[in-house]
């Protein structure tokens, strides 16, 4: 079975205006290799512009969206509207809205299986803290994270799992691709036993955490690494060498 390797650029509550056309140039001039598939995930504000300019081979991917189509929501995005400005991508989970933003595993799950009903894609964020791994937690967290989402959802087709130790985002204290290894087959082992072999086989997990250009290709060479999401470097040049990892 093949899985298309993936690359994540979470921007984050980053980039304005003058960032977002120079970024756009940066991507529509690297090249990306024909096994690769890139999607990049800018605020909100600048998803259209981004959408609009950016080539059509590179997907763009909001960070958020609710669980409602419309209504009295204030401050929210659902992904009806991501889709009407053609967002093919959302990313879910994030531990960042999860640990500042108070978002429970229910509630991750909802938006999953809202944003997967409207036909918009996931990108789902998963992963323990440093205090749940010295207490050898990981696993359970993990797996409680993505029960709440497999229990919402039937076709695993269009999610990918973003696993994201926490201690490893933004610290560049990057997981060795010994330890991240490990969690993605007992991630893939976890799909298998709850949800089916085929799911198992094809659904990308990727890796998430302190990624950059000079650690991405021995993380690739783990078999069970899919693809990274990619924070802090995806808004640097050494972004074109992620990209460019299995080039
Ligand atoms: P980082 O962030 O690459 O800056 O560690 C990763 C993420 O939060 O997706």
């Amino acid at each position: 079975m093949s899985r298309k390797f993936f690359i994540g650029g979470n921007w984050k509550m980053n980039g304005d205006v003058a960032f977002v056309k120079s970024h756009v140039n940066f991507i529509n001039d690297t090249e990306i290799p024909a096994n690769t598939e890139v999607v990049i995930a800018p605020p909100y504000i600048y998803l259209d512009s981004v959408r609009k300019h950016l080539k059509k081979e590179v997907g763009v991917s909001a960070q958020n969206s609710y669980t409602k189509s419309s209504g009295a929501y204030t401050g929210e995005i659902s992904p009806e509207q991501l889709k009407d400005l053609g967002i093919e991508w959302v990313i879910l989970g994030h531990s960042e809205r999860r640990e500042i933003f108070k978002e429970s595993d229910e509630f991750v799950g909802e938006k999953v299986a809202h944003a997967l009903a409207t036909g918009v894609k996931v990108i789902a964020c998963v992963g323990e803290k440093l205090e749940e791994r010295e207490a050898n937690l990981t696993e359970e967290v993990v797996f409680r994270q993505l029960r709440a989402i497999a229990d919402r959802i039937k076709d695993w087709t269009h999610v990918v799992i973003a696993y994201e130790p926490v201690w490893a985002i933004g610290t560049g204290k990057v997981a060795t691709p010994t330890q991240a290894q490990q969690v993605h087959i007992a991630l893939r082992d976890w799909l298998r036993n709850n949800v089916s072999a085929h799911v198992a086989d094809h659904t990308r997990i990727i890796y998430g955490g302190s990624v950059n250009g000079k650690n991405c290709r021995d993380l690739s060479s783990e078999g069970d690494i899919d693809g990274f999401l990619v924070g802090g470097a995806c808004l640097k040049p050494e972004f074109s060498d992620i990209v460019r990892t299995k080039a």
